[in-house]
């Protein structure tokens, strides 16, 4: 019985990691690479952004263990067996990690830090209007694991957190909003929109400028969850007339961001480098680990992905 880890890691980073998985997996054989000789015993798989066809032609996998919280790359892949359930990865770790990104966000928007930055580097002393966090709307778009624990977060700092989902599921302290319909308000009403959707079929390119015009004037956006969830021209347009006041990026249609790309010197734009919420291996192959562990039991794995929805 063997378990194959299918990554795009550097070599040392792959061989640190084996080493985590065979101390926890014992009794399996852990490979790090696809070969003939031993392909046929595979039976589970652990991906962390694998090269697309490297699960095609196991005839024993019955089980794939993303280590990413984001599927949407691994659906892509037409060669993925349908047949085989695939679970996503939820730690409250990451999910901590992505609202502490967050709220960094929202502090430097509502509390003008970027604009001091900005006065830093002009050499410029000028104290600017304090508001406080109760009278800021703050909009998290997607109320799964990360937008959950970040609306949460956000209302406990004091902010005004309404929400949207697919299903419109009630959380204390966060005015919810459901399906398409519930979009407009959402954005109507907020100063900060956080995106934290996944990215499928419903959800490509869904900040466009139709959505954006929808914001109000001026409003900040923040982008942690796909590139491919934004049209960067409608994006960049929204910025330069003043409709949105600030942006700031985590992902991109293209990572790593090309060095001419224009977000990078924009003034209106912070790029981060896809680091809001980084798997944590040390709690993520205890989670894998133990879904693995359900399945050799006869327990269904914990978080299995609905493909029909993408997520
Ligand atoms: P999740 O638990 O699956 O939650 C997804 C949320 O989005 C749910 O609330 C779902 O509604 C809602 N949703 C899905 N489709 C929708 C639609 N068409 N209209 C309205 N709402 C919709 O996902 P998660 O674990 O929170 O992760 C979210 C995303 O964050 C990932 O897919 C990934 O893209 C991104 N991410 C980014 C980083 C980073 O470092 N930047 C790290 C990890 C993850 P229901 O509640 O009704 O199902």
């Amino acid at each position: 019985m063997s378990l194959l880890l299918a990554t795009d890691f550097a070599p040392d980073a792959l061989e640190r990691w084996a080493a985590q998985v065979r101390e926890s997996l014992p009794d399996l054989q852990v490979h790090t690479r696809r070969d003939p000789a031993h392909d046929a015993g595979i039976e589970f798989a652990f991906v962390a952004n694998p090269a697309p066809g490297v699960l095609r032609d196991l005839p024993r996998l019955r089980f794939v263990q993303s280590m990413w919280a984001g599927v949407d790359k691994l659906l892509r892949d037409p060669t993925l067996p349908d047949e085989v359930p695939l679970a996503r990865m939820v730690d409250p770790a990451m999910n901590r990690a992505m609202a502490e990104t967050a709220l960094w966000a929202v502090l430097n928007l509502h509390r003008r830090f970027f604009d001091y930055l900005d006065q830093q580097r002009a050499k410029q002393w000028q104290p600017l209007p304090q508001r406080r966090a109760n009278e800021v709307n703050v909009a998290v778009l997607g109320l799964g694991e990360m937008g959950r624990t970040t609306a949460l977060r956000l209302a406990a700092n004091g902010y005004r957190v309404s929400g949207w989902s697919r299903s419109g599921t009630p959380i204390a302290r966060v005015d919810v909003h459901a399906r398409d319909a519930g979009l407009p308000q959402v954005l109507a009403q907020a100063e900060i929109v956080i995106n934290l959707l996944p990215l499928t079929a419903r959800t490509h390119s869904l900040f466009n400028a139709k959505t954006f015009a929808q914001m109000r004037r001026g409003a900040h956006f923040v982008n942690l969850a796909r590139g491919h969830h934004v049209v960067e021209k409608d994006l960049l347009a929204a910025l330069d007339s003043g409709q949105l006041g600030h942006a700031v990026l985590d992902v991109f249609h293209t990572e790593p961001l090309p060095a001419d790309h224009v977000f990078w010197s924009h003034p209106k734009v912070t790029v981060l480098p896809h680091a809001a919420a980084q798997t944590d291996l040390r709690s993520a192959t205890a989670i894998a680990v133990a879904n693995i562990n359900a399945v050799r039991a006869g327990y269904t794995p914990a978080h299995l992905v609905d493909r029909a929805q993408g997520y």
